[in-house]
């Protein structure tokens, strides 16, 4: 029977959290495989199997396994009885179906009761595989490699392993909320989230009506390719124009940014514990543009009781870019816009913020009416 070997990195795992770690990713692979011809997906000593239908949409399962925090690397091959001749039915069969000039053929054999000794097998289908195909046997730098693994109750004979995106399975880190510009970063934050196995809700603040819905739609775009990887996500706009021109209204230029952002945090706040998130986070990476100095950072963060996690702060651009593009949401995220932050925006940010500074400019402000305005206006969306 078709089916996909799915491996996870037992080493990384403390031996009391596996059998959560192992639940999560099955429930996970269940969820984002739905629908696409999975007869069932089921944790077996070390892995987890899927066992497809005939029908079943094989590269599309590949595709989302591929993207399933937790998946170290994955195979496509067949479950086969315990018996040498099936096992060699099924490395023929996978090696008809693929091109190579060289193979290898790497046997497991977890169950001692199996005849045959790893190597035994390796060599036997090793050579079926060599007069079937006449590619080379080559042990260090195969282009093929055939994997049989020989469990109690079966054994599992795979094709080429792909890599997936390792980490933890979504959700098992509970929920965190991430400020989504619409730039390069902090869709990379919230991915990186993901990966430690985050379930990540998003937020976006506007200059509607000061500025065009551009930001808006990027936005939600850089949402929903991000939801992806987590199957589903929750996505909060709010409107923040209006809160910024009363800031531009009340406050001198130099800590304008500063206070826009401490707004946005609290706003997000409110709205985070709606979801019960654990967590904020940003896209800043430390120096990178004036307002995400130490000081700065420090003083935004005093904005809020929850905690603020950056976890791109020591990333420098390019490898932020590098990854955008590996993920898919650098193209998105170069599109023009006008994102709220440019709006009104001095052209000599401060770049020390103390909090006393800070504290009497928001003074000329009334905080919990403007951030009752964000969190009243907000408009929540369910994607995915
Ligand atoms: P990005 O590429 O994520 O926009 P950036 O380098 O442009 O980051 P800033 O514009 O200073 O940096 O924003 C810093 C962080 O503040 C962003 O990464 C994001 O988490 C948050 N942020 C900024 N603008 C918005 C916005 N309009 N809506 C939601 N979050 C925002
Ligand atoms: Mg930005």
């Amino acid at each position: 029977m078709a089916c996909v070997v799915v491996r996870y990195h037992e080493v990384a795992l403390k031996r009391g959290n596996r059998p959560r770690f192992v639940a999560r990713l099955v429930q996970n692979i269940r969820d984002s495989a739905q629908g696409l011809g999975v007869r069932e997906a089921r944790s077996l000593p070390g892995r987890i199997v899927l066992r497809l239908h005939e029908e079943a949409d094989v590269e599309a399962v590949c595709a989302r396994v591929g993207r399933t925090f937790g998946v170290v690397n994955y195979s496509v091959g067949y479950e086969t009885p315990l018996e040498i001749e099936a096992m060699r039915e099924a490395a023929l069969a996978l090696a008809a179906a693929a091109s190579f000039r060289s193979f290898r053929i790497d046997a497991r054999r977890a169950n001692k009761q199996f005849p045959m000794r790893s190597p035994e097998i390796e060599a036997d289908l090793g050579g079926l595989v060599q007069s079937q195909s006449g590619a080379d046997v080559d042990l260090s730098h195969a282009e093929f490699t055939i994997t049989v693994e020989v469990l109690p109750q079966s054994a599992f004979v795979s094709g080429q392993k792909q890599r997936g995106p390792g980490g933890l399975p979504v959700t098992i880190s509970g929920r965190v909320s991430c400020l989504l510009s619409g730039g390069i970063d902090s869709p990379v934050a919230a991915y990186r989230m993901m990966q430690r196995g985050c379930r990540v809700d998003f937020v976006h603040f506007h200059g509607t009506p000061f500025t065009s819905r551009a930001s808006l739609d990027k936005a939600r775009e850089l949402a929903s390719v991000l939801g992806r990887f987590q199957q589903r996500a929750k996505f909060w706009d709010v409107p923040f124009g209006e809160i910024q021109s009363e800031i531009v209204a009340r406050v001198p230029r130099g800590p304008r940014i500063i206070l826009y952002r401490r707004m946005m945090l609290r706003i997000a706040t409110a709205l985070a514990r709606r979801s019960r998130c654990r967590a904020l986070v940003t896209g800043e990476s430390l120096g990178q543009v004036s307002s995400q100095t130490l000081p700065n950072m420090s003083v935004i963060d005093t904005a809020t009781p929850m905690l603020v996690l950056r976890p791109l702060v020591g990333m420098d651009k390019v490898e932020i870019v590098n990854q955008a593009e590996r993920i898919g949401t650098f193209e998105t995220s170069i599109l023009p816009d006008e994102d709220c932050c440019t709006l009104f925006v001095p052209a000599h940010p401060t770049l020390h913020a103390t909090l006393r500074g800070i504290d009497e400019a928001e003074a000329a402000l009334d905080v919990p009416a403007l951030v009752e305005r964000g969190v009243s206006a907000a408009n929540l969306e369910r994607l995915g």
